[in-house]
């Protein structure tokens, strides 16, 4: 008797626990995502390296363990698009080995270069400013410019103006040098600004360094340089999706996050710990909950390829849908999800606002997250080419961190991973309520 009674309270005890412990968010999982993507091995998840397919590859893996089912082989949607990748590149100053992503970058459309010793000409700010007063000026500068640089390396200092327009042409002024000069020659610009690391779809004729202005004086000494760059014309890369069926299958919730980030530069990995596999591991969180829980409308989960060269994974996805756009009632897109004391910014939240007022008041309900911010329309991310053929669509990311941003320091030890359950909590709520058919 006793033990049968013993037996029927352990059997419901632990079908609570079970039930509470399905509710909760998988943090282990979620970190352990974070922590693979980051690592080495997957080289930044760019060009260099095979960084991007080995981490396609991986995810291919974890869609399958989560039981997704696939509207094609393997996830996958393949494409291609041009890409300048920068390899590798080497700058000696003042006898320094420079760093690179952090005391300086080169400019992502550069071609290769190797020091052939030219001598190094420094260009006259103070002349350049000047030169706007009149047309005539801009024309007797430009012209004095390529005679005084003619076959020179040439040094950019700091800029000391606040004009915009001035600050702009300074930015591109490598770009007035003509191309048969340009073959042995390094640009050399020094900035004030922060140095944020982009990609580029084309290869221009120039090869510019652009360094932290702590390394700028007037005694400079430019030891050595060297640039090696390859331009693809076909990058072969892929979007991956997978779902999971609803209760009823004529809508569709669909949650993305990009997979892709810059890569490596030489030595220097560009880890992307939050841009973007805090990301790609929520919406794999999003994937194992749903796999378990069966959701209202079918749930479909896109790791995106071709991000940072311009949206391009979601652009091929929209031109060429596995399933038909209208059905989706609601895009969520997660990018940037390493941090959250700050609570959360909603992009588009302006533009579906009955869906932001849900998101607030639960967020308010539960006591989830400090604050939930609202944005208009920015293109800014994957959602971009979905609302653009009218998918409604939030793209959310997390605010507070140490905002560590396309450099070297975006880390996994940079995140905070505090705030990631009540994040995935809320967005899982939200989604529920989205799918329980009283918004729209
Ligand atoms: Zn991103």
């Amino acid at each position: 008797m006793l033990k049968v009674k013993l037996l029927s309270f352990l059997v419901i005890f632990s079908s609570c626990l079970f039930v509470v412990k399905a509710q909760k968010f998988k943090q282990k999982y979620f970190e352990r995502i974070i922590n693979s993507l980051t690592s080495d091995y997957y080289a930044g998840r760019g060009y260099v390296d095979n960084g991007m397919s080995k981490s396609a590859l991986y995810l291919q893996k974890e869609f399958k363990k989560n039981k997704l089912q696939s509207f094609s082989t393997d996830y996958e949607q393949k494409f291609t698009y041009p890409i300048n990748v920068i390899q590798n590149a080497e700058l000696k100053i003042n006898g320094l080995e420079l760093k690179y992503g952090i005391d300086y970058i080169v400019k992502p459309n550069a071609q290769s270069v190797s020091d052939v010793g030219l001598d190094y000409s420094f260009f006259d700010t103070t002349a350049y400013t000047e030169s706007f007063q009149s047309k005539n000026k801009t024309r007797d500068f430009i012209v004095n410019d390529h005679q005084l640089n003619f076959e020179k390396n040439i040094i950019l200092p700091p800029l000391e103006n606040t004009v915009d327009s001035i600050k702009q042409y300074y930015k591109q002024w490598s770009s007035i040098y003509e191309r048969e000069q340009n073959i042995n020659r390094g640009i050399f610009r020094f900035t004030k600004e922060k140095l944020t690391s982009s990609l580029s779809q084309r290869q221009a004729n120039t090869s510019e360094f652009i360094i932290s202005d702590k390394f700028y004086s007037d005694q400079l000494k430019i030891n050595s340089f060297m640039i090696k760059s390859e331009f693809i014309e076909n990058f072969e890369a892929k979007n991956l999706i997978g779902y999971v069926d609803g209760k009823n299958n004529d809508s569709i919730v669909v949650i993305t996050a990009h997979y892709d980030h810059l890569g490596k530069v030489g030595e220097t990995v560009f880890p992307g710990a939050s841009d973007n596999a805090s990301g790609v591991a929520m919406m794999l969180a999003f994937a194992k909950y749903y796999s378990k829980h069966r959701p209202q409308y079918k749930t479909v989960f896109i790791a995106f390829a071709g991000e940072e060269a311009g949206l391009l994974g979601a652009d091929y996805f929209v031109k060429n849908p596995l399933f038909e756009l209208s059905k989706i009632k609601f895009l969520v897109n997660l990018d940037i999800m390493g941090a959250g004391e700050k609570g959360i910014q909603v992009v588009n939240g302006k533009v579906f606002k009955k869906e932001f007022d849900k998101l607030t008041a639960i967020n308010a309900n539960k006591n989830y997250l400090a604050e939930v911010k609202i944005r208009g329309e920015s293109c800014n991310s994957d959602h971009c080419p979905f609302y653009l053929k009218g998918v409604p669509s939030f793209f959310i990311y997390t605010l507070g961190g140490k905002g560590f941003y396309h450099e070297p320091d975006d880390t996994r030890n940079n995140l905070n991973l505090d705030y990631s359950s009540k994040v995935f909590s809320l967005l899982r709520d939200f989604i529920n309520t989205i799918s329980s058919n009283d918004i729209r």
